[in-house]
């Protein structure tokens, strides 16, 4: 798991991200057009979940307002590529901070700070799956966030 530094290099993981995405559309046959790019580049300006009214907002500040529509399709285009998560308890949108190939990762979220981590537990999530499945149960999809604080946080209180 990697909890973002409060002071790093940002404009580092910004560029890994793109050419992560970059490679993913490539190898998927799919194209990374410039507005789910733009998209994705908004998403991608903090590490805290974004909501899609806030996604507009910033890509107008960058130029021309684009129809909420557009912005939801690109949304949805990110997510199915894994570029981006959607966190469901807030209705927003975070970027993918690492390759993890549909894997699913729990989202750990700061209160304070807003920050979210991803955390790699596919123990979990399989203890889930198969918890679920001796109860008759056919898991598709399942979706883990926890709430907190990070660490910095945690010691600023
Ligand atoms: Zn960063
Ligand atoms: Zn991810
Ligand atoms: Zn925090």
């Amino acid at each position: 798991m990697t909890f973002p530094e409060l002071h790093h290099n940002h404009s580092k993981c910004t560029a890994d991200l793109l050419s992560r995405a970059e490679h993913t559309c490539e190898r998927r046959g799919s194209r990374l057009t410039a507005q789910r790019r733009d998209v994705l580049g908004c998403v991608a300006r903090s590490h805290s979940a974004v909501g899609a009214y806030d996604i507009i907002e910033r890509m107008a500040e960058q130029g021309t307002r684009p129809a909420p529509i557009t912005v939801y399709r690109a949304l949805e285009f990110l997510l199915a590529h894994g570029l981006v998560h959607k966190i469901e308890s807030r209705n927003a949108f975070v970027a993918c901070s690492h390759a993890h190939e549909g894997q699913p990762a729990a989202m750990l979220i700061c209160e304070a700070c807003g920050t979210v981590a991803e955390l790699d537990a596919p123990e979990i999530f399989a203890g889930l799956k198969s918890a679920a499945g001796a109860r008759g149960f056919a898991e598709q999809r399942t979706m883990i966030e926890v709430t907190g604080l990070c660490s910095a946080c945690a010691e600023a209180s």
